[in-house]
């Protein structure tokens, strides 16, 4: 990797702040290989960036800080504001790369809810990186920040890239896919959230009892791959699937029927986002989109519903 000398501040506003947005993702179809050597499962996933964004904001500080608003401020398990944190990890690696001092405020607000299947914490590391990037002038390019957001996590390269994207190897080998439209669909949020290891891990659990289908009995993405470039939404909604479901739904049986109640309520089809515990459920268009999810806010099956649209592009800087 090679970096430029620091070029000085270039997206830095006059009050000193540089903004960033990155997207949830949800994968609209999730193949889980078995486990590795490395601990690691493989993956096969078709991910698609989704109109719900968190909020990077960074200024230069003494040492680093985080401070983290909205989703999953506070509470019992809030979003950690140390090293934990995901911002803070971006913010060491791409200093040290770029051999710059790792020194800034970083405020996180959060619209993504944590937990919940929709890679938050990949997102809001894939802002930080281009925040920091502007603010501290490293002038990394996007090859650069894509290599710095791999090592960071499995979805952080794609909360850089957002669009759709075909994820292999843990996720974070990605090849661009085309789509010729927006997708519609409803987010229903549960209240608490599901660790992605226990997810992985009941799917291993499940597997081994033979409970769960395991290779050919996993979802290939050529279907929804094709749904994508120019099925109607039905087609898309034939596509879906998600090896992860079962096993989230084993550990959280009520999912079961909140999937149910997004069908019944009028979605082309429901799946679990990711390892969970968020539903995303399909709608016609967007006018249908807004009356699922008032009919779902109303029946009180989730902590709170979103309507959402997607392809959105990636991290980008705002103002
Ligand atoms: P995954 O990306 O593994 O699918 P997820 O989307 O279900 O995860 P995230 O919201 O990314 O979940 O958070 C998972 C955990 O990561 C949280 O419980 C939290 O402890 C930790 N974490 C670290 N940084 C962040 C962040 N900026 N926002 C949210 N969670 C974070």
């Amino acid at each position: 990797m090679s970096w430029s000398s620091p070029g000085g501040p270039g997206h830095t506003r006059g009050d000193g702040t540089v903004t960033a947005h990155a997207p949830a993702k949800v994968n609209v179809s999730l193949a889980v290989g078995p486990l590795r050597p490395d601990g690691f499962h493989g993956l096969q996933t078709v991910y698609l960036a989704v109109s719900l964004l968190d909020t990077v904001t960074v200024r230069r500080g003494e040492g680093l800080s985080v401070t983290v608003t909205g989703e999953g401020a506070g509470g019992p398990d809030p979003v950690p504001t140390d090293r934990r944190n995901l911002v803070w990890q971006a913010a060491e690696l791409l200093a040290e790369q770029a051999g710059v001092a790792a020194e800034a405020a970083i405020a996180v607000d959060k619209a993504i809810p944590a937990a919940a299947g929709l890679a938050g914490g990949s997102a809001d590391a894939a802002a930080a990186l281009v925040a920091l990037d502007a603010l501290w002038g490293t002038r990394a390019t996007r090859g650069d920040l894509t290599a710095l957001a791999a090592r960071l996590g499995s979805d952080v390269p794609f909360g850089l890239a957002g669009g759709v994207a075909l994820g292999s190897g843990r996720g974070e080998q990605l090849t661009p896919v085309l789509a010729r439209r927006q997708w519609h669909w409803v987010l229903g949020v549960a209240e608490g959230g599901l660790s992605t290891p226990a997810v992985y891990a009941e799917l291993d659990r499940l597997r081994a009892a033979g409970r769960a289908p395991e290779g050919e009995g996993t979802p290939s993405p050529e279907p929804v791959l094709a749904a994508l470039r120019s099925g109607p939404p039905r087609a898309l909604a034939a596509a879906l699937g998600n090896d992860l479901q079962a096993a989230a739904v084993s550990l959280r049986p009520a999912l079961r029927r909140a999937l149910r109640a997004a069908t019944d309520a009028g979605a082309l089809a429901s799946l679990v986002s990711g390892s969970g515990p968020t539903v995303a459920a399909l709608a016609q268009d967007e006018d249908a989109a807004v009356r699922l999810a008032a009919v779902l806010a109303g029946e009180g099956v989730f902590r709170t519903v979103r309507v959402v649209h997607g392809p959105v592009p990636g991290a980008r800087l705002v103002g």
